[in-house]
């Protein structure tokens, strides 16, 4: 059939429009995304007036607090974390930004029903050890903010759990650089896949929150370089984040959003970084931080002065900052826009800021949320293999935690609001920071119902555990007893010490001395003493394990899901066993300038454990299963590519996944303890699966300050393939020539 001639006038519109759109593209070249994102971020920034430039490189948070100076934003902002104009002369985008630790952040409540999936504690996700899951996490991340209308995602957390009492622990990836790093690196692939900004924070050795605007933390720079900033190093080199987040606090006496050596000489020098750093909210002490390598000011209102605003524009007039840095600022954060695709896939924000809940698949992403709480349950005790629950069981006493209401969940910025149902706050009050924060939520659905689910025959119980008596008399009754306890962890504040809070220790022991068949259940944002440990028959770490939380633990309690977590911090036996036995700065002024002295250098976590012979409760990479598994066949590779293999069989009649570790037991006699690698594999009854893994070498080498380079020394090399970082399976000597590298 001859095609029907096309109207004239429909035919001049469409050459008409054609000819706009090449036009379009010629006059703004940075839009072509067929070029590269330097030559597109170059090509704008050439377009750009100075002020253009300078509007870019500062925002607030578009937020009123009470107490902190009122600003205005215009209406395109979204009431959450950062605001940042865009050029739209030049069709360059606003930064819209949110938290997004653990979900897309609205705590406390800020834009009024906006729900997301609140998932398990960065901790839980770390347990999982399993990077597939992290980048499905990430996916989860860019598609709810994309969908919410951000641009820009202030996640994920790298920091290392140095001190076991850091407030924020439950929010990052564990202590380990190489599990943290890799873990990180595979959700920032998953935002980022969704064209939104992945932020790559705090850099760096954000290690404590007490006093975290004053605290210089003191480190050896070689130190620092083979344990914090190792995590971030292969977070980025794996990952390309658009940004990176500077810190609050100071390193060896700069702070760190003006730090020369972490910004510049590391960041950007050692490590070629192209994107941009962002300040952390109230981060910022003057205009020289850009010279000193911040990029941009975040949540301006929240510093002394905006310093990038008026203050770095006469710095610019009076020749006192370079042009060429203002450009280099500006053309790394469009740089980062264009390289994610944030310009190309703009998110499809709703005019009327409904937070369009039909574009999200919550259904979907709770799912997600269940699995992710699974996997990253650890189970630390199970006497007698009390666990999984029998059928048979008729009186079930659940004890403590308000487990008839929901699951904890950790506070701060991160604080998600879930797509559960209307989470309960419960307002704790205290001192500023973060008074609006300062809430412990609970959010459904509750572990009792979930308990009560999984187990319709039995006639199930709870006490709130307020009075140990009480509970114990509840508990004596019951074929077994399941006790919730909870610690409250949140931004801003460092928990004293390792104890679980408000008597829940007299209420564990009195309900385990009433009755032996008892299980406690932790939901806590870092590891805690379990004084009454020994007379338990079992234990479950579930941190603080989101919204489906409490389906998770039934699940786990009953067998419909086999554990296969492992700690991805070590558990000491309490304070005076851990590496720093107080708290650093425990009751200071929280103006006063104060220091952390990292004395233990690299050793962090299991590494000071095991160097200083320190037995902890759990080790670091612990975690039982429902199932057993055999290793065999471990063999090591030399080269300037060292590799190990080995397999790992399923031994038992149960479908379940392992984590086997590959560590670094001793350099040339000398104890040297770090994870080189680990593997995640799930293994049906019977199934033999062979793994091969190679090590990176700065893992086995020490880092030369100095020189800025890593040294390999010659000589012969103990690994061990291991279920923990304590329970070694088998060794083998790795042979290496001595070389230097970058
Ligand atoms: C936190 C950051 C967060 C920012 C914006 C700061 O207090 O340290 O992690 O991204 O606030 O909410």
């Amino acid at each position: 059939m001859k095609p029907s001639p096309i109207p004239a006038a429909v035919a001049a519109l469409c050459a008409c429009l054609a000819a706009a759109t090449a036009g379009a593209a010629a006059a703004r070249p940075w839009l072509d995304a067929n070029r590269s994102p330097d030559e597109r971020a170059r090509l704008a920034v050439a377009a750009m007036t100075t002020e253009e430039k300078l509007a870019i490189l500062h925002g607030p948070m578009p937020i009123n607090f009470p107490g902190a100076p009122s600003v205005a934003w215009p209406a395109e902002a979204i009431t959450a974390a950062g605001y940042v104009p865009g050029v739209p002369r030049l069709g360059l985008p606003p930064l819209l930004e949110t938290d997004a630790s653990l979900g897309i952040a609205n705590g406390p409540d800020l834009r009024p029903g906006d729900v997301a999936t609140a998932l398990p504690a960065g901790l839980a996700l770390a347990a999982t050890f399993n990077l597939p899951l992290a980048q499905a996490t990430g996916t989860l991340l860019g598609e709810e903010a994309h969908a919410k209308g951000f641009n820009v995602l202030l996640g994920v957390g790298a920091n290392l759990a140095r001190d076991p009492r850091n407030g924020r622990n439950f929010e990052y990836l564990g202590e380990d650089p190489l599990l943290a790093g890799l873990l990180a690196a595979e959700e920032m692939h998953g935002i980022q896949g969704q064209h939104v900004v992945a932020t790559l924070k705090h850099f760096a050795l954000n290690d404590n929150e007490t006093n975290r605007l004053t605290l210089d933390a003191r480190i050896d720079e070689a130190a620092a370089h083979e344990s914090d900033l190792l995590a971030f190093q292969l977070a980025l080199e794996r990952s390309d984040p658009g940004a990176v987040m500077c810190s609050y606090n100071l390193v060896n006496g700069s702070h760190a959003c003006g730090n020369d050596w972490l910004l510049n000489q590391v960041l950007k020098g050692d490590w070629q970084y192209r994107g941009w750093v962002m300040s952390d909210w109230g981060a910022v002490h003057g205009v020289d931080d850009a010279l000193h390598g911040l990029d941009q000011e975040s949540g301006e209102q929240l510093d002394g002065q905006v310093y990038f605003g008026a203050p770095l524009a006469a710095a610019v007039a009076a020749g006192k900052m370079p042009m060429r840095r203002i450009d280099d600022m500006a053309r790394r954060i469009l740089r980062s826009l264009f390289a994610v695709g944030v310009v190309d896939h703009p998110p499809a924000q709703s005019a009327d800021k409904a937070f369009d809940k039909a574009a999200i698949d919550y259904k979907a992403h709770a799912a997600h949320a269940l699995e992710e709480a699974r996997q990253g349950i650890v189970l630390l005790r199970n006497e007698g293999g009390l666990l999984p629950l029998a059928d048979s069981i008729k009186r079930i006493a659940v004890v403590g935690g308000n487990a008839h209401v929901g699951v904890l969940s950790g506070g701060g910025s991160a604080q998600v609001m879930p797509s559960s149902g209307p989470a309960v706050a419960v307002p704790i009050g205290g001192r500023a920071p973060f008074f609006d924060y300062r809430k412990a939520y609970y959010l459904p659905g509750s572990p009792l119902a979930a308990i009560r689910a999984a187990a319709p025959k039995a006639l199930v119980d709870y006490d709130s555990g307020s009075f140990p008596a009480d509970a114990a008399a509840l508990a004596a009754g019951a074929d077994v007893a399941i006790v919730f306890v909870t610690r409250h962890e949140l931004e801003g504040y460092d928990v004293p010490d390792l104890r679980l809070p408000n008597g829940q220790d007299e209420t564990v022991a009195a309900v385990a001395a009433a009755n032996p068949r008892t299980i406690v259940v932790l939901e806590t944002g870092n590891p805690v003493a379990m004084p009454w440990v020994d007379k338990v028959a079992g234990v479950l770490a579930a941190w603080y394990p989101g919204q489906e939380g409490g389906r998770a633990i039934a699940d786990i309690l009953f067998g419909a899901a086999n554990p296969s977590g492992r700690l991805p911090v070590t558990f000491p036996v309490d304070d005076a066993h851990s590496v720093r036995p107080r708290l650093p700065n425990l009751g200071a002024d929280p103006a006063a300038a104060v220091s952390v002295d990292y004395s233990e250098g690299a050793d962090v976590g299991y590494r000071w454990y095991l160097r200083h012979g320190v037995l902890p409760l759990y080790p670091f990479g612990f975690g039982l299963s429902y199932s057993s598994f055999g290793y065999g066949g471990f063999d090591v590779q030399s080269g300037s590519q060292p590799s190990v293999s080995f397999t790992v069989t399923n031994t038992s009649k149960r479908a379940g996944a392992d984590v086997p570790q590959v560590y670094l037991v001793s350099v040339g006699g000398k104890a040297e303890p770090r994870l080189l690698g680990f593997r995640r594999v799930q293994l049906n009854p019977g199934e033999t699966q062979a793994v091969r893994m190679n090590i990176d070498p700065r893992l086995l080498a020490h880092y030369d300050a100095a020189g800025g380079r890593w040294r390999l020394a010659g000589g012969t090399y103990r690994l061990a393939l291991a279920r923990s970082a304590q329970d070694h399976v088998d060794e083998r000597d790795l042979r290496l020539s001595a070389r230097d590298f970058r």
